[in-house]
């Protein structure tokens, strides 16, 4: 690959690349897009919110990167959606070089009480759609020699949780599908990688915390402490930059024989 070592900017060239980031909108996803776009890379974001506030991410992020942003409102559950987004990076850039899964949502809830459209949505946004974007992205990628798939799947891709029967599954799924993604494209280019991260400060989180907090009956900073971050053993929340900043490892030469991995970034979680 390299005769002499590159420094990291150097191993790191994804100027002008194409980077479709599902869910980011807000939290890892909005972290990930940023931190492409800084590196040079154009930008697909996607995800729910104010369209007053998606449209300011969308033209700070490209005034202060000097990158194009587009905005796809695609929704992950729905397949025809899904297709048109990706087809509209592809004629736009040429195809997608960097596909980020990151969209999902969580409910919780003990597995004979568990709303079966709960299930249904988790399943959809959290796992189906990177089936269908990754089906799509794929062709262009291999005609072109080179990508990177990122799934962020989560510790409950390795290990479970009671009362998150489809978060679980869907993540699981999420570690199964990586795998045989990245051996199916092993001899190109392209790797696949699940991130695999602990508890995130991000605004699912805050939700989870308030659920907690009325469910217990106690204060946020106890619930943080003694129900969120219980099993996450540096008791701490991990922060968007450093998903962001093990993304940009996987999309640098240095990440290239990283592949079909399920990454741990749980501060110790899932050691124990
Ligand atoms: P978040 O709620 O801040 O962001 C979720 C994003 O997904 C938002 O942009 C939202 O609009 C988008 N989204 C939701 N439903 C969608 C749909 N149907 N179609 C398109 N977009 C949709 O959450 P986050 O914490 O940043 O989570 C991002 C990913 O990281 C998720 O897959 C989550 O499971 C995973 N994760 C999060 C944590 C954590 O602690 N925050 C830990 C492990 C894994």
């Amino acid at each position: 690959m390299m005769n002499t070592a590159p420094s990291f900017s150097e191993a790191l060239d994804i100027k002008g690349k194409c980077a479709v980031v599902t869910g980011s909108t807000s939290g890892i996803g909005l972290a990930l897009a940023r931190a492409f776009a800084r590196e040079g890379a154009n930008v697909v974001l996607n995800g729910f919110g104010e369209a007053d506030t998606i449209e300011n991410i969308r033209a700070d992020l490209a005034d202060s990167c000097g990158v194009t942003v587009r905005y796809s409102p695609a929704d992950m559950t729905r397949p025809d959606e899904i297709a048109t987004m990706i087809r509209d990076a592809e004629d736009e850039f040429g195809g997608v070089d960097i596909l980020v899964n990151n969209a999902g949502i969580q409910f919780v809830a003990p597995v004979d009480e568990f709303p079966i459209e709960k299930w249904d949505a988790i399943l959809a946004i959290n796992l189906s759609s990177a089936f269908r974007t990754t089906r799509a992205a794929l062709p262009a990628m291999k005609k072109r020699g080179w990508g990177r798939i990122i799934n962020i799947a989560s510790a409950h891709g390795l290990v479970a949780s009671p009362f998150k029967a489809a978060y679980v599954a869907a993540k699981h799924g999420v570690v199964g599908l990586t795998k045989t993604v990245a051996l199916e494209v092993a001899e190109l280019d392209i790797t696949c990688n699940a991130i695999c991260p602990g508890y995130v400060r991000t605004p699912l989180v805050d939700g989870q915390i308030d659920e907690q907090a009325r469910v217990h009956g106690l204060p946020r900073d106890q619930v943080i402490r003694d129900v969120i971050l219980a099993a996450q053993p540096n008791k701490r929340f991990t922060e968007v930059e450093e998903i962001a900043g093990l993304a940009l490892f996987l999309c640098s030469a240095f990440g290239r024989s990283m592949t079909g991995r399920a990454i741990s970034m749980d501060g110790g979680w899932t050691a124990r």
